[in-house]
């Protein structure tokens, strides 16, 4: 390493590549792989919202906006949550319209941490999270999550929690495991942090991918909307990852600074892409509707396989990720996936890309099609096989 790299920040300096980034672009050089490791809709963006996008740009609008975001849209953002999750925030003071929930967690995290600050995640665990607490300072604290179905209980919270305790990162339904925690389970977390002084940022981006009864968000229950910050987006509910829109739902309190380091950050998301974003969430389409009982159809099928396979999981009842043990067979999960992929040539995430208790598992992601699936699903099989 030259001197003048060595001056690079060392934060930066010691981030990895995503565990993710590192199999997917092994498999792009690679030929004739079925890869399940993106966590991306494989749905186009519907018509109606490339339509309002291609008009945005007719129409020249294409011009900074406020740096909130389009009061047009955060009222819309608003009607949706409000609608769907009985939460009630104010368009003018504490919704921001975000570059994607990825933005969002960022402004977030510099928003709240100082150095020092230790913030609790239940792993495995979404790979976006660690970097961004370490750049603001914050100290990540892992909390393992494997013995209660992945769901971050109030018991591990309660032990996990110290003097430096600045926040709480949760992420249901869950990348990777894609479970999803229940009312009861929500509210005795809420219970417990009712009256610490303790920030939960919920991100929500799955919100519109559960199978089984209504999303809940923590910030519903008792005590919790006044200390919570809940991220979503339209990157998974309307398939449109590129195009950058997220939203950070707080109290004004907190909004009225994450909208300055926001401002200095970004300015504004895409004015091209608010418009988009605008016709998803008022264009009296349900997108998202259709494209769930897809999901669902492949997680029943994916589930079974793999039952039959004798890879044994919890069904997930959220997004659109599995998360199946392989520790039966000896091999850590990065060797497990590495010779299935050799072998098989079918590609799938090994659990420790979402921390140390991801060991022992694999992530599959079922945002294929279903020949995909289906074919990827048989040669894990055979492989499987060969390992016995
Ligand atoms: N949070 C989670 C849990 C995710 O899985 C992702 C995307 N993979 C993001 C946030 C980032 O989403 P966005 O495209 O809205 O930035």
């Amino acid at each position: 390493m030259s001197l003048l790299e060595s001056l690079v920040n060392k934060d930066v300096q010691n981030i990895q590549i995503s565990g993710i980034r590192k199999i997917s672009n092994m498999v792009a050089a690679m030929q004739d792989v079925v890869s399940l490791t993106i966590g991306q809709p494989d749905f186009p963006t519907p018509a109606h919202i490339l339509e309002a996008g291609k008009k945005a740009i007719d129409a020249n609008k294409t011009v900074y906006t406020v740096n909130p975001g389009l009061i047009e849209l955060r009222r819309a953002a608003a009607a949706f949550v409000e609608g769907k999750y009985e939460l009630s925030y104010d368009p003018d003071k504490e919704i921001i319209v975000t570059a994607g929930a990825s933005q969002a967690l960022d402004i977030t995290l510099r928003t709240i941490l100082e150095p020092g600050n230790e913030v609790i995640m239940p792993g495995p665990i979404y790979p976006g999270y660690e970097p961004l607490v370490r750049l603001s300072g914050g100290v990540p604290v892992l909390v393992d999550t494997k013995d209660t179905g992945f769901k971050l209980t109030a018991e591990l919270l309660e032990k996990a929690i110290t003097p430096r305790t600045r926040c709480i990162v949760m992420c249901y339904p869950s990348n990777p495991t894609g479970r999803v925690m229940d009312a009861a389970e929500l509210e005795a977390v809420g219970k417990l942090l009712k009256d610490k002084s303790i920030f939960v940022i919920s991100d929500e981006i799955y919100s519109e991918l559960i199978y089984d009864g209504p999303h809940r968000s923590i910030a519903s229950f008792q005590g919790m909307r006044d200390k919570t910050i809940v991220i979503n987006g339209l990157s998974k509910s309307h398939s449109m990852t590129g195009w950058r829109i997220g939203f950070t739902f707080a109290p004004a309190y907190l909004t009225q600074h994450m909208v300055k380091v926001h401002q200095y950050n970004l300015t504004c998301a895409s004015s091209i892409s608010q418009y988009a974003a605008l016709e998803a969430l008022t264009g009296g389409v349900n997108d998202a509707e259709p494209m769930k009982e897809a999901y669902r159809e492949r997680r029943d099928f994916v589930h079974r396989r793999l039952a039959e396979i004798g890879l044994v999981t919890e069904r997930p009842e959220g997004a659109f990720y599995i998360f199946p043990s392989i520790a039966q067979f000896g091999l850590s999960s990065m060797d497990f996936t590495m010779k299935m992929l050799e072998q098989e040539k079918v590609a799938v995430v090994p659990g420790d890309a979402f921390s140390s208790y991801g060991e022992g598992f694999i992530r599959i992601s079922y945002a294929y099609s279903m020949d995909s699936l289906k074919e990827a699903l048989n040669r894990l099989e055979r492989f499987v096989q060969s390992l016995k």
